[in-house]
């Protein structure tokens, strides 16, 4: 997968590919401002500030969150989840479904387009507390859904992180307060499968 690299020793705050406004009413604009200009920018400042001494300065995010622990694992970690999260939306559309191999991988895997919406959904409201519901792939190019709890990425086991959800409250407690299957079940139309596709590939 492609590489998060420092400059001048200081990770940034991702640029979104959207408006804040852009993902309503299925993610709304206080939510996106909130999430990603207070949630996500205090992971970076967390993780910047920890940088120095710990051995891990110039290193690439991916890295440091393969071989890390403890603080500096929990931040980098939030980064590389949040800017896998973001990245992978687009305005809503109706009919919005994979195609091309990974569309045939996720049929061959999972019976139908479906079945794996209901399971990724399933794998999401069923991971307790706070984390991540993940599709990845691993080096035979087969599909995996797991759940992580907190700052948890599948690149850690060697998997590719392909698609997340976040099931952390903060990402959808303006917007469905307690209702996480209904944020989850109401995703599928802001997906964007041409990026979700450019990281199976
Ligand atoms: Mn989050």
């Amino acid at each position: 997968m492609d590489k998060t690299t420092p400059v001048d020793g200081k990770f940034q705050l991702m640029a979104l590919p959207y408006a804040e406004n852009a993902l309503e009413p299925i993610i709304g604009a206080q939510t996106i401002a909130t999430h990603h200009g207070k949630h996500l920018q205090t992971y970076v400042n967390n993780l910047n500030a920890a940088l120095p001494g710990s051995g891990f300065e110039g290193q690439a995010l991916e890295d440091i969150v393969c071989a890390s622990k403890g603080g500096v694992f929990n931040n980098a970690g939030q980064i590389l989840n949040h800017n896998l999260y973001f990245g992978q939306f687009a305005l809503p559309r109706e009919g919005n479904t994979p195609t091309g191999q990974l569309a045939a991988s996720i049929d061959a895997q999972f019976g139908s387009f479906g079945a794996f919406k209901e399971r990724f959904e399933q794998m999401g409201a069923t991971l307790f507390g706070s984390g991540w519901v993940w599709l990845s792939a691993d080096a035979q190019g087969i599909l995996h859904i797991t759940q992580e709890p907190n700052a948890g990425n599948p690149i850690v086991q060697g998997l590719r992180p392909l698609l997340t959800f976040d099931v952390w409250e903060h990402a959808y407690y303006l917007d469905y307060q307690n209702r996480r299957p209904a944020h989850l079940s109401a995703l599928w139309p802001i997906i964007n499968w041409d990026e979700v596709a450019r990281r199976f590939t």
